[in-house]
């Protein structure tokens, strides 16, 4: 149960977090983890020390959790079990649940950190090698750790500007540090007509939500530049309606791809975003990515 070192926490954007091994008890018992002292500490910061201590089998009481995936560098809010299970001592269990993503397998590793103006702790896991290989010194990271820098537009946020009526939103979700509006969001998807705003010709199968077009929410200056601006940068004219595919490509794809993305967008937008106050060159966007 070792603690992050620098390289973890540059690699993954992370102020504090430990990672384990998982044994073959863990994943082949009662698919739990133990959490440990470094994971506790990370575990206690958000939520404080007040886990259910109860041996019954019943289904225990859960938190939210950042189920990342390391691979794709994607991260959802998810539900999970978490109790003292003996009525005495400190081994506190933290339950796998195959649909929220944290399912670990014996000899992966299992990780947990937390990320500044991010309130819910971050989990995940992944082979042994994909984690050193992400949290490596090596350059060629440098590319993974751009993506986790970068601000992402995750699930939670993409749901509530589909369904913003009965989307379940976690307390700690609604006091991030720079909110952004799913009204907004929506009213970008809106205006767009549904359609990608990088090409207008990208097709996507229909939503069961909205039963328009999938489309995503994409915040041209990243929300987390915030304090650069003295504006919000959550207005329409900085909020973009991309298609799946193209918004991967704008967070994840060689810088090539992501200039030519940001020149366009940009382009068809800057003004509108200068009447905003969101003044910059297209130098200056592109050194945000
Ligand atoms: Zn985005
Ligand atoms: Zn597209």
């Amino acid at each position: 149960m070792p603690r992050f070192q620098q390289r973890h926490l540059s690699a993954l954007g992370a102020i504090d977090g430990a990672y384990s091994n998982v044994t073959q008890r863990e994943a082949g018992g009662d698919k739990s983890v133990t959490v440990d002292r470094h994971e506790k500490a990370v575990l206690f910061d958000v939520y404080g020390d007040d886990f259910a201590r109860t041996s019954a089998d019943r289904s225990p009481p859960t938190r939210p959790f950042n189920v990342i995936d390391l691979s794709l560098g994607s991260f959802a809010a998810k539900e999970l079990a978490i109790k003292y299970p003996k009525e005495s001592g400190a081994e506190l269990r933290l339950y796998f649940r195959r649909d929220s993503g944290f399912y670990p397998e014996s000899g992966q590793v299992w990780f947990m950190f937390r990320r500044e103006n991010e309130p819910l702790p971050f989990i995940g896991s992944c082979s042994s090698a994909l984690f050193d290989s992400i949290t490596s010194d090596d350059d060629v990271v440098k590319a993974v750790q751009r993506d986790f820098a970068l601000d992402v537009d995750d699930d939670v946020y993409q749901k509530l500007v589909a369904a913003p009526e009965d989307a379940v939103v976690p307390k700690e979700y609604r006091a991030m540090r720079y909110e952004r509006s799913a009204a907004v969001g929506r009213e970008a998807l809106e205006s767009a007509g549904y359609a990608c705003e990088f090409d207008n010709t990208h097709e996507t199968p229909l939503s069961a939500v909205t039963g328009q077009p999938i489309m995503e929410v994409h915040h041209l200056v990243p929300i987390s530049k915030s304090a650069e601006f003295r504006c919000s940068l959550d207005v329409l004219a900085n909020v973009v309606s991309l298609c799946p595919n193209c918004h991967s490509a704008i967070h994840r794809s060689t810088k090539t791809v992501q200039v030519a993305m940001l020149q366009k967008l940009f382009g068809d937008r800057r003004a509108a975003m200068a009447a905003q106050g969101i003044d910059l060159t297209e130098e200056g966007l592109l050194g945000f990515y």
